[in-house]
């Protein structure tokens, strides 16, 4: 136990968490990292697609949109910086059909507001020469700044980078219960560690509800929601070099399943969208290989499912209730109850890789941790 107070303790060692500690120790903030696995990114920050989002597919004015655009840059430099691979190697957003395209003019427009840069509109033929095998195709939004970045090496990256900044990350600590104290909090971990700190951040991502109400702030809820992947093997995995994203049928909502280069060279189509009861996926696959097949088709024919095996799906830490008219949900980041000095991060699903230096430099800069 510590007997002096941290400034700052962050629940969870994702890759928000992390920044968000990147960011305080950067003010000479004393900063704790308190995360339930024996190591960082287990969940969402290690199980996504991978993908440098450009911002197209956020409505502007929400703060989602501005930390999407703002990190985007930000990953480009600072994920080089960490010698983490990372390349913009742009994003096409294909409508197939003519029934898209007033959907394909909307993105142009939310990119256009939000300020993303070297945004066009191809003709297939265009697209073409840098998706050769692309299917059939009306138009295309391309996006140059949309690429990809190794988010396991992210994760390495950046607990490496805190340790030789002086934040303690504490693993295999899951906090339960919390209790406010004369100099902040005392946190408690489930096998009794306890640690103090003046000021907490819940960057719990998929358990974020819980850890909240542990903090006397309940009331909000995280639906998780499982996103399946299958990878291609074999020679037609070179058949995509970027990112094809679509529109998919309604079943998958949001900018639901694309086809993906990741920075590893794997490809990878997915995710699926399903809601679940589990902070966990299931332990077998349940979207049938078939299906990813069919999608894939839509966009690159040829892909069978004897191309294609499993890959790795995770768990979206969404405040979407199932069922809603709106596919994405807001980033919400709040301190409550209201002067506690506990900050929560709600509803960090994509594009919260892309925007994870961001919201670091948003929390730290809005809540300082100003030493007693
Ligand atoms: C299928 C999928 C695809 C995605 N694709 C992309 C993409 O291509 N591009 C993009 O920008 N974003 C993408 N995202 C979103 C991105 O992965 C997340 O927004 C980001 O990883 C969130 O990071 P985080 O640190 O908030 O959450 P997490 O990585 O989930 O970390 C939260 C941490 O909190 C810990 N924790 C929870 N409760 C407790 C507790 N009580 N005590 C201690 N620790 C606790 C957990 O163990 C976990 O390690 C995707 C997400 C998913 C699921």
């Amino acid at each position: 136990m510590s007997v002096d107070p941290f400034d700052v303790a962050v629940i969870g060692a994702g890759v928000v968490g992390l920044s968000i500690a990147r960011a305080f120790a950067a003010t000479n903030a004393r900063t704790v990292v308190v995360e339930r696995h024996p190591g960082p990114g287990r969940e969402q920050s290690t199980h996504n697609s991978g993908v440098v989002h450009s911002g197209v597919f956020a409505r502007p004015g929400t703060l989602r949109a501005r930390l999407n655009v703002e990190g985007n840059r930000r990953m480009y430099e600072e994920a080089a910086s960490l010698g983490v691979p990372v390349e913009p190697c742009g994003t096409l957003v294909v409508a197939r059909s003519p029934v898209h395209i007033a959907e394909l003019e909307k993105y142009g427009r939310w990119g256009r507001e939000n300020g993303v840069p070297g945004l066009s509109f191809a003709s297939p033929e265009e697209a073409r020469q840098i998706e050769p095998r692309l299917g059939p195709c009306e138009r295309c939004l391309l996006a140059p700044t949309g690429g990809r970045v190794d988010a396991a090496g992210l994760v390495r990256a950046l607990d490496t980078d805190l340790a030789r900044r002086g934040v303690e990350r504490r693993y295999n600590v899951e906090l339960r219960p919390a209790e406010r104290s004369e100099s902040g909090w005392t946190l408690f971990g489930s096998a009794g560690e306890s640690v103090a700190a003046r000021h907490c951040i819940n960057a719990a991502g998929v358990g974020a509800g819980r850890v909240a109400t542990t903090f006397g702030a309940p009331g909000r809820r995280i639906y998780p929601c499982l996103g399946e992947y299958a990878r291609v093997v074999g020679e037609r995995s070179a058949w995509v070099r970027t990112m094809v994203y679509g529109f998919p049928p309604p079943r998958y909502p949001g900018i639901g399943v694309h086809l993906t280069r990741t920075a590893g060279g794997e490809l990878l189509i997915g995710p699926t969208a399903s809601y679940i009861d589990s902070d966990e996926p299931p332990p077998l696959p349940v979207t049938p290989l078939a299906e990813f097949a069919e999608l894939a088709n839509a966009y690159v024919p040829g892909i069978t499912e004897h191309d294609l095996v499993p890959a790795p799906s995770g768990v979206r830490a969404t405040t979407v209730p199932p069922g809603s008219a709106e596919p994405f949900g807001e980033f919400q980041i709040f301190e409550e109850p209201p002067g506690s000095g506990v900050v929560h991060c709600f509803g960090i699903e994509s594009p919260g890789l892309t925007a994870c230096f961001a919201i670091g430099s948003y929390v730290a800069e809005r809540w300082p941790a100003s030493p007693p």
